[in-house]
Formats: structure tokens, C-alpha cells, sequence
């Protein structure tokens, strides 16, 4: 049996950093990370939350932890892209908008507080919007606008990037997935065991349900629809300048977010919604696979679309459609990140918001299962994990 120092179960946005950040620092690391499957109606293995070609990033945040993870790892963009040779950060400039009144008064007054605090991010009104940009903002919105430090990162090219500096570094990869752990011994889908002193478990989605951990964590997995736009080559161009926005629509308790015009692998572009609330709980594996092959919710996307036509005036698209997604949401609003004992870390809960920030978390994890305190890194927040 094979054997390393730690084992990471989960190459995603949180574990492929974290395998990096051990491999690097001279552990012996094995990184088990499922692939993305390849068709859904077929796949029989985990699904993750960062099968897609672009995610929101920015340093301003309602919360100044999650600020302050933002900023640490996206000025760790470059060094990752320069090392990989991967493409990670698109500078299309990220806008965060929000009414100052009714239900999210307060979530605009802290993302204000934050903005206040990051350079180059200015404060406009709906007006001040609509003649800069072009987005057509509630009545009453004040937003900050981050013009060159935010925009979107393809979290494919994250991945790939954190998985081969750690090859680069050591690791052994393993592109399947984990079935089961006994103690820190691991066994894979082909039934290969692998054996370590310490397991991280960075299973996304399937954290709450997988059993790698000793007990159930307080994890909430939401079946999420998202809507896309595919857009012609001349409204993907006249609408090249648009920032990544998260705005609460009119009336709305709840904001939602939008990507600017994104090349997808199908060689289209596409602009793409999303920020449900309401929406079905997932508890089980065979839960996340039956939304996945569902493809979405037609009617959340076409709710969606309308918002996003309300914000794009004169928008025109070449076809629409939905699209399923999982996101995880903790007790305390941020991951767990904690050391539970000699044999096994937990690494999970990404609330909506890791993409951008996952090797911030990832970092973290590797000092959480060396044994570090995390204490000492600059957060209010102590990462514990809550149980169901
Ligand atoms: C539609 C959508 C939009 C989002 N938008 C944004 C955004 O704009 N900005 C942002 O920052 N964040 C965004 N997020 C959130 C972000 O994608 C997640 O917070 C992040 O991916 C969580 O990282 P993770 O490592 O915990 O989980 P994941 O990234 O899901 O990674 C988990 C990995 O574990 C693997 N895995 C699972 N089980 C096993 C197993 N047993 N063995 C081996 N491997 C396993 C999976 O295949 C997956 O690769 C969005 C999420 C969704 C769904």
C-alpha cells in the first residue's frame, strides 16, 4: 500500500490549493480529485461546484474576512499564472451594488465599510452607473466598482494550475474518486488503498453526505438553477466593457449575480445568472446526480433572464438555457477549516464564494492539518466546524 504524509480527497477549488500548499512546503502528498465528468447522464461518480468556466472575483465583500481572503489570494493570481502557465484571472472589473433601505440595507452597509478599505474601488450611484457602464440599476442603488482588481477567474484553469504545482512539487495524483476512509487509510473507486498520518477532506458538495468525515457536518447543499445567454459575436463585443455585477433586483430580499460575456469551451460566448434562494435541498449523492442530469429549473431560469434583461437594456441573445449547480452553505457563513483530530482535517463549506478565494481557504487547510493554529492568520472568524 502506498503511503504518504497526508491525503487530500478532493481536488477542488479548496483541496487542489491545499495539496499545493503541502507539496510545496516538502510533505509527501497524495491528492485524490474526482474528475469533471465528461456527460452527466452517464456519470456515476461526485459532482463539484466549480464545473464551469468563470467565477465572480473581487475584493469587496459584505464580510471583512471574507475580504480579506479575497485579496490574499487574488494577489497570488499572477505568481500561479506565471508558474503554470495557466490563464486564471480575466480584469473585466466586478461591481457589487445593493439597496440602502428594506431588507439588505445592512448587507450594502457592509460591503460600503469594506470598499472603503480597498484601493481603487470607487462608490457609484444608480445614475453614475447607468452613464459608466451602461447597467441599468434599481432606483436607489449605491454600488462599489472595482475597475481593475476584480472581474472574473476560470476556476478549470485554478484547478489545473493548483493541481499540477503540486505534481510539480511532489504529489502523486489520483484522478478518481474516494469511497470510503477507515482511519487514515483511504480506498479508491478501483479499489486501490492508499495510506497516510493525516486525511484532508475537501469533498465540496458531497462533504455533508459522503461519510469521510467522522460525523455529518452542518452543511446545507442547495440544488441551484443558473440561466445562460448565448450572445452573437457583435453583442458579445458591444458589451466587452461590462463589469461581473451582484446587484439586488428591485423588490428582491436577496441579490443575484451576473458574469460578463464569457468564452465557453464550445467556442460561444455566453453571459451568465444566477443567486436563487429558493431552491431544493440536496441530501444525498444520488440527490446531486438526479438535479445534475435534470439540466435546471426552466422556470427559476426564465425569473433569471428577466432580471438580466432589466439590468442589459436593448439585450439581445441567440438562445437561452439553464443550467443545474450545487453550492454549500455552513453555520457559521464561512468554511470549516479544522483539524478534528491526529488523522483527519475538514476542509469544506465554500457558501457560495470560494472560487475566487478557494487557495486562500486551501492555504489555510494546509496549516490547519500540519498542526499550525490559525489564530495567527488575521481572521475574526476561528473556522470551527458545526455538527448536524
Ligand atoms: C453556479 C455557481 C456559481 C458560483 N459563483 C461563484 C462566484 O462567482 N465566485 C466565487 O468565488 N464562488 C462562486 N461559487 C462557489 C464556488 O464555486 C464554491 O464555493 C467552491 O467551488 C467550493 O470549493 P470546494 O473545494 O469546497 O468544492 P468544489 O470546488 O466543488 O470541489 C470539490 C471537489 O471534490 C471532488 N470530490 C467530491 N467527492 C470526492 C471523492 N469522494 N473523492 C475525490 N474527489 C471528490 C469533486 O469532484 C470536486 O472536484 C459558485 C458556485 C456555483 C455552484
Amino acid at each position: 500500500m502506498d503511503s504518504y504524509d497526508f491525503i487530500v480527497i478532493g481536488g477542488g477549488m479548496m483541496g487542489a490549493p491545499c495539496a499545493r500548499y503541502l507539496a510545496e512546503t516538502g510533505r509527501s502528498v497524495a491528492l485524490v480529485a474526482a474528475p469533471e465528468p465528461e456527460d452527466v447522464q452517464s456519470w456515476t461518480g461526485p459532482f463539484g461546484s466549480h464545473f464551469d468556466a468563470a467565477r465572480i472575483t473581487r475584493h469587496v465583500a459584505a464580510d471583512p474576512d471574507w475580504a480579506l481572503a479575497s485579496a490574499r489570494a487574488i494577489a497570488r493570481y499572477a505568481d500561479l499564472e506565471a508558474r503554470s502557465g495557466q490563464r486564471i484571472f480575466h480584469e473585466t472589473g466586478a461591481l457589487m451594488a445593493g439597496p440602502t433601505d428594506g431588507p439588505l440595507a445592512d448587507w450594502t452597509r457592509g460591503f460600503r465599510q469594506v470598499a472603503a478599505g480597498v484601493p481603487g474601488a470607487t462608490m457609484l450611484d444608480t445614475a453614475e452607473v447607468r452613464a459608466r457602464l451602461g447597467l441599468a440599476l434599481p432606483p436607489g442603488s449605491i454600488a462599489s466598482y472595482e475597475a481593475t482588481s476584480g472581474g472574473w477567474m476560470d476556476p478549470r484553469a485554478m484547478r489545473q494550475a493548483s493541481q499540477a504545482l503540486a505534481v510539480q512539487a511532489g504529489a502523486t495524483l489520483y484522478t478518481q474518486h474516494a469511497r470510503a476512509r477507515d482511519d487514515s487509510t483511504v480506498t479508491l473507486a478501483d479499489g486501490t488503498r492508499i495510506g497516510a498520518d493525516h486525511v484532508i477532506v475537501a469533498t465540496g458538495p458531497h462533504a455533508a453526505s459522503d461519510g469521510l468525515l467522522p460525523a455529518r457536518p452542518a452543511l446545507k447543499v442547495w440544488a441551484r438553477t443558473i440561466a445562460f445567454a448565448e450572445l452573437s459575436e457583435a453583442e458579445g463585443a458591444r458589451l466587452a466593457a461590462m463589469p461581473s455585477v451582484i446587484w439586488a433586483p428591485e423588490g428582491w430580499d436577496h441579490d443575484l449575480y451576473m458574469l460578463p460575456p464569457v468564452r465557453y469551451p464550445d467556442g460561444k460566448l455566453y453571459l451568465k445568472i444566477g443567486g436563487q434562494v429558493d431552491s431544493p435541498r440536496i441530501e444525498s449523492a444520488a440527490d446531486m446526480t438526479a438535479w445534475f442530469r435534470s439540466g435546471g429549473d426552466a422556470a427559476v431560469a426564465d425569473r433569471l433572464l428577466a432580471e438580466m434583461r432589466a439590468v442589459l437594456p436593448g439585450l439581445t441573445t441567440v438562445r437561452t438555457m439553464p443550467g443545474p449547480c450545487a453550492v454549500v452553505w455552513s453555520a457559521t457563513g464561512y468554511p470549516y477549516i479544522e483539524r478534528l483530530s491526529d488523522r483527519v482535517t475538514v476542509l469544506c463549506g465554500g457558501n457560495g464564494a470560494s472560487a475566487k478565494c478557494g487557495d486562500e481557504w486551501g492555504r489555510l487547510g494546509a496549516i490547519a492539518a500540519t498542526g499550525g493554529r490559525l489564530n495567527g492568520e488575521g481572521y475574526a472568524c476561528d473556522f470551527r466546524a458545526v455538527w448536524a
